[in-house]
């Protein structure tokens, strides 16, 4: 996985515009990581797609990130500056230094659990799973997720689908497949300085990171119109520019 140059992110965001935001997640990784195939990709775990993205987007937009947040008390509207670094729930060792996965089996988290008459083999949720889940109604998603990420159970020996599984014995492989892979639900303990409340705010990269692509890309391309007009170059050598020199042309055709 390499940092994603300025023609790129535009074209991730080009691909992206019509996209569902687990389509988006998986266009910004394929630009970035050649050497991976889109499947390999798609069957990374959430946590460690989770994890890659953070990395490109620390790459692509600095390390700190601008986020808003309401109190769940008094609704008052927090703007807060918190570091990528909090965000990163754990140091994988299976990843090398650049956040790229090291093979394409360093997909899959996995784990067992045994209750009552149960054992249950599982593996962490990805983004495969979530793409076949595209258009089902909660209920019928969340069976289908747990049917994705249950590789083998057994009640007293014998074979059960995960559809068989008992409520409780459900949901405690739904709450072992989250624990497995912690970066896949971010969340960012936050306190009202109005109210006090203290709360966890839920965080998505692939939401934040989205966000601020589209906002960027609108305002380059605003740029690149507004020196094109003034000096006729073509958007190639505009976009080569470093946002530098970009700015200080900028500058003076609006002096
Ligand atoms: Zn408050």
């Amino acid at each position: 996985m390499r940092p994603l140059s300025v023609p790129e992110l535009l074209t991730v965001w080009e691909r992206g515009l019509a996209a569902l935001p687990f389509e988006r997640a998986l266009t910004i990784l394929s630009v970035a990581s050649p050497e991976s195939s889109p499947a390999a990709l798609a069957r990374l775990s959430i946590g460690r797609r989770d994890a890659n993205l953070l990395q490109l987007r620390e790459w692509a937009f600095g390390s700190e990130l601008a986020i808003l947040a309401a109190c769940p008390s008094c609704r008052q509207t927090l703007e807060l500056t918190i570091p990528v670094s909090a965000l990163r729930v754990s140091l994988d060792p299976t990843r090398d230094p650049t956040g790229a996965p090291t093979s394409e089996s360093a997909s899959d988290l996995e784990d067992s659990l045994m209750l009552q008459d149960y054992e249950v083999h599982y593996r962490s949720l990805n983004t495969e799973d979530i793409a076949g889940c595209a258009g089902l109604e909660f209920a019928a998603g969340r069976r289908k997720l747990l049917a994705c990420c249950v590789t083998d159970a057994r009640c007293q020996g014998r074979p059960v689908s995960a559809e068989e599984l008992p409520e409780d014995v459900a949901r405690k492989v739904v709450e072992q497949i989250a624990a497995i892979d912690p970066q896949a639900d971010t969340r960012l303990d936050l306190t009202c300085p109005e109210c006090h409340q203290r709360w966890k705010e839920a965080f998505d990269i692939v939401s934040f990171f989205w966000a601020e692509i589209d906002a960027w890309a609108r305002r380059i391309l605003q740029e690149v119109n507004v020196l094109a007009r003034a000096y006729g170059w073509r958007e190639s050598d505009i976009l080569a520019l470093s946002p530098v020199r970009r700015q200080i042309y900028l500058s003076m055709v609006q002096a």
